[in-house]
């Protein structure tokens, strides 16, 4: 199936990270017509494009969810509570809370006929038992049961999930559902305790070089290891998914596995500095290894994420160090704060 380009997309979450890389690719296929909502208020959003309908919503509102999905054709759900482990780790309820939005927002789709909708999950599905060793085992989407998702945060995408292929049995509505893991990239979230890894590292490195301190703070001991996807890579297989009318969840994921340290090493090289590093074992730090097993998406599409991660963080180092350096500070992650 091609999107449609004259027919209505609507994305929730746009004034977020992927939502707003979302908007931006629609606009350069040609879409004319683009709803993007958040409920962060215009003007606090990463990501802004002209020609767009931006709404300003809580989608935790049901009227809100009828009202984004009128005259829809396709609907890419990626509004969500959520932010790295730092955040999910001490914000469980609010995590779980984001089931409003999604069973809102599968409400409005299937009473407005909107056709294909995906629901953005997350890697936090999969079963904690298979992900305590640093040395992993890929995970392969089999592994999100017999369910042990991440506390909060986990329960929450895998009910959802669920509740995405029951309302496409129930309803017939066409659904997608991409595990993404670890995604990173510019205009995403830095500061403020809703960053992940990959953005947190680049912002201390960075403000190490700005204080002169020469030391960097580590959550954990530095070895536990994940894979990181950069943004471009997340928002192509999206889209091919959306147009390939995979409906069963799947993992859109690298599988370059690191270690935090040699995450740190990457950073470090690109900023030309080496720090002392200080490991606080008592900070979150989410599970122990935890990799993406790409047969699957493989098999489906012919294709699988592969920007390295050193070249995505050579990106994502270039637009953080400009946040930091120019004083363009981007206040939107503190709308819940
Ligand atoms: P993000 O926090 O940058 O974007 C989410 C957006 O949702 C935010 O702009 C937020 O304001 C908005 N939102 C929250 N509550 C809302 C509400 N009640 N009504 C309307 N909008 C609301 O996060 P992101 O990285 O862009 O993530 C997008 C989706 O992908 C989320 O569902 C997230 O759980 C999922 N995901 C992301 C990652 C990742 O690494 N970034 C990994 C796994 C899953």
């Amino acid at each position: 199936m091609e999107l449609d380009p004259r027919r209505l997309v609507v994305v929730t979450g746009a004034g977020g990270f992927i939502g707003g890389h979302l908007v931006a690719e629609l606009k350069r296929r040609g879409h004319e017509q683009i709803r993007a909502v958040d409920i962060k208020p215009l003007g606090r959003w990463y990501q802004e494009h002209e020609g767009v309908e931006n709404v300003s919503a809580d989608l935790r509102e049901k009227d809100a969810c009828q009202a984004a999905s009128a005259d829809a054709a396709y609907v890419f759900n990626l509004a969500a509570d959520m932010g790295g482990m730092g955040f999910i780790e001490t914000h469980k309820a609010d995590c779980m809370v984001s089931v409003l939005i999604n069973t809102n927002m599968l409400i409005a789709a299937r009473d407005h006929g909107v056709e294909h909708f995906l629901f953005g999950s997350s890697a936090c599905v999969y079963n904690g038992e298979r992900q305590t060793d640093p040395d992993v085992t890929a995970l392969k989407e089999s592994d999100a049961y017999p369910a042990l998702p991440e506390d909060g945060y986990g329960w929450e995408k895998l009910f959802s999930e669920r509740m995405c292929r029951h309302f496409m049995e129930d309803s017939g509505i066409s659904v997608r559902v991409p595990r993404f893991h670890n995604v990173y990239g510019p205009h995403g979230t830095y500061d403020g305790g809703r960053e992940k890894a990959p953005a947190a590292i680049c912002r201390k490195v960075i403000q190490a070089q700005i204080d002169g301190s020469g030391v960097i703070e580590i959550w954990g001991d530095g070895h536990q290891t994940r894979s990181f996807t950069y943004i471009d890579d997340t928002i192509y297989g999206v889209l091919r998914l959306m147009e390939d009318e995979i409906s069963e969840p799947i993992n859109l994921g690298s599988s370059q596995l690191v270690s935090i340290n040699e995450l740190v090493d990457i950073v470090e090289g690109i900023a030309g500095v080496k720090l002392e590093r200080r490991y606080d074992l008592s900070a979150p730090q989410g599970v122990r290894g935890r990799n993406s097993d790409n047969a699957l998406i493989r098999e489906l599409l012919g294709w699988e994420p592969s920007i390295s991660l050193e070249s995505g963080l050579e990106r994502t180092y270039a637009w953080i160090h400009e946040q930091m350096t120019t004083g363009v500070h981007d206040e939107a992650a503190a709308i819940f704060n």
